[in-house]
């Protein structure tokens, strides 16, 4: 593996690598071993405007560089990710804790967004009608923004950068990036790909940091755009700021996704879904599985075979072989999972399985095994909160009815899972359900590239989603020409 700046992590502004000028700093972990794998700036409002200013020079040439043009360095780019995918997943792993094999999931998502962004040919085309009125035609074209800010979370470290910068640029827009502190290094390997895919000079820059960052961002008058990935609370926050100072924001946000269980299911196969779902990446998916709904007489049989296939699952460094479940993203976060387990206990819940146990066999590292809760109801902060982390509450529920009204009474509602044999069903649940990713019979509905990441209430705040034709939109304006001769 490439060695990795392993001081003091720079940021790529205007196409080269300069220090922050900020005064604090905080430690990159490996969450699996607590050693420190680098120091992330805490960027200066100077470091932001260094970036913006470069990236609105470089806005100026790389608007008007025709689109096949553009498309062709990001096949390039694709093409890298794929020469280095073992490597970007290993650095994923080293700073994220997911496993390997999640990990290396994770770069297929990434280079999928960008062979999406690489049909920018086609998806920027415009539309035409010929006779408006006699003799009158009427045109549409598709033009970029300008300095479009992306900010995101630890858990994706490169999927979530790629629904935003690939397709952005592909649009002639221009990037300036802010990465999770907590998982840092992966975007300035990014940034080297882009370089030598001949992308050229401030099209794409970083600037590391955390809250500062953000708000200069979100203030900054030469910003069009953001996109913004992360809890709810700084997800709603991004959004209020960000469009009352006249940007356009997209903010996917926080989520409790819930998953029915019907008796007429084939139960094994949903114990299996739903295993990787809560527990897989240590239940830091926004699109986990964090409550089940057990409907009808199927609860017995479906916690007997959830806490089985939980205590089979391999606790570990997620670049061990055959490991499931890598730890926590830091030591604050485990403590937090600890206090909502306490929680759990005195609101009444029962615990089956105590990964709290699995926790004190493991040695350094931030880890937690799969824990699940049994009789879990809505009035218990445990069904409430987003706990992200490998904690599963199973709720008991008479009927399908009953459970989409216990479902849709969450303020989160990003996806939603059914397993059952019976199609009607499925059309209920694909009615009534509020939430806008669905699964049938699988356990992470996650939408590729070419659809929209779809969250509702309080999981999205915004108009345009992520990705597909939403994300088109999201980073392009229009002119509609009316003309006779
Ligand atoms: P987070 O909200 O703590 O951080 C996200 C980004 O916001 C980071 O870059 C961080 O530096 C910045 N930030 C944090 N606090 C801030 C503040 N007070 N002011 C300004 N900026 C701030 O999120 P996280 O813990 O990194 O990621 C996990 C969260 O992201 C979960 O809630 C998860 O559900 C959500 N998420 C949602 C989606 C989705 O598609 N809806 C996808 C991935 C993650």
């Amino acid at each position: 593996m490439k060695k990795l700046q392993v001081e003091m992590l720079q940021n790529y502004i205007g196409g080269r690598w300069v220090r922050s000028s900020g005064s604090m700093k905080e430690p990159v972990y490996n969450p699996a071993s607590e050693e420190i794998l680098a120091y992330v700036p805490h960027s200066s409002t100077e470091d932001v405007d260094a970036a913006v200013h470069a990236a609105s020079d470089a806005f100026r040439v790389w608007s008007r560089v025709p689109v096949p043009r553009r498309a062709r360095i990001l096949f390039k780019f694709q093409q890298l990710l794929v020469d280095h995918w073992d490597e970007l997943a290993r650095i994923i792993t080293l700073e994220n804790g997911k496993s390997y094999t999640e990990a290396y999931g994770e770069v297929q998502r990434g280079i999928e967004c960008v062979e999406f962004a690489a049909g920018a040919p086609t998806l920027l085309m415009g539309k035409q009608l010929p006779d408006i009125a006699t003799n009158v035609e009427s045109g549409m074209y598709r033009y970029p923004i300008g300095v479009v800010g992306g900010i995101t979370p630890f858990n994706f470290p490169m999927m979530v950068p790629c629904w935003m910068f690939p397709l952005a640029i592909a649009c002639g827009n221009v990037f300036v990036l802010k990465p999770s502190e907590r998982a840092s290094l992966l975007a300035n390997r990014l940034a080297e790909l882009l370089t030598e895919a001949g992308l050229p000079d401030g099209v794409f820059s970083i600037v590391h940091g955390a809250q500062d960052v953000v708000n200069r961002m979100l203030d900054h008058p030469d910003i069009a755009a953001i996109s913004f990935v992360g809890s709810k609370p700084v997800a709603e926050y991004v959004h209020r700021t960000g469009s009352a100072n006249g940007k356009r924001v997209q903010a996917l946000a926080g989520a409790k996704n819930h998953s029915i269980v019907m008796d007429d299911c084939d139960l094994d196969g949903a114990v299996k879904q739903i295993i990787n779902a809560a527990f897989g990446s240590a239940g830091e998916r926004c699109m986990a599985c964090a409550v089940v709904l057990a409907v009808g007489g199927i609860g017995d049989r479906l916690v007997e075979k959830l806490k089985e296939a939980a205590d089979a699952l391999t606790i570990g460094n997620g670049l061990d072989k055959d490991v499931f479940l890598g730890p926590l993203i830091r030591q604050s976060h485990k403590e937090r999972t600890l206090r909502y387990i306490d929680t759990g206990v005195r609101e009444g819940a029962h615990l089956v399985r105590d990964g709290r146990r699995d926790a004190a066999a493991q040695g350094p590292g931030y880890f937690l095994g799969p824990t699940l809760f049994d009789h879990v109801n809505s009035g218990m902060k445990i069904w409430q909160d987003e706990i992200f982390a490998p904690v599963l509450s199973v709720v008991r529920v008479g009927t399908l009815d009953e459970a989409i009204v216990l479902a849709n009474q969450s303020e989160f509602a990003n996806g939603a899972c059914l397993f059952t044999n019976n199609g009607g069903h499925v059309r209920q649940f694909r009615e009534q359900i509020d939430a806008g990713m669905l699964g049938i019979n699988l356990g992470v509905p996650a939408p590729m590239a070419f659809f929209p990441f779809s969250g509702w209430k309080k999981s999205f705040y915004g108009d345009l989603h992520a990705n597909g034709t939403d994300g088109l939109e999201f980073y392009t304006r229009k002119k509609i020409v009316t003309s006779t001769w």
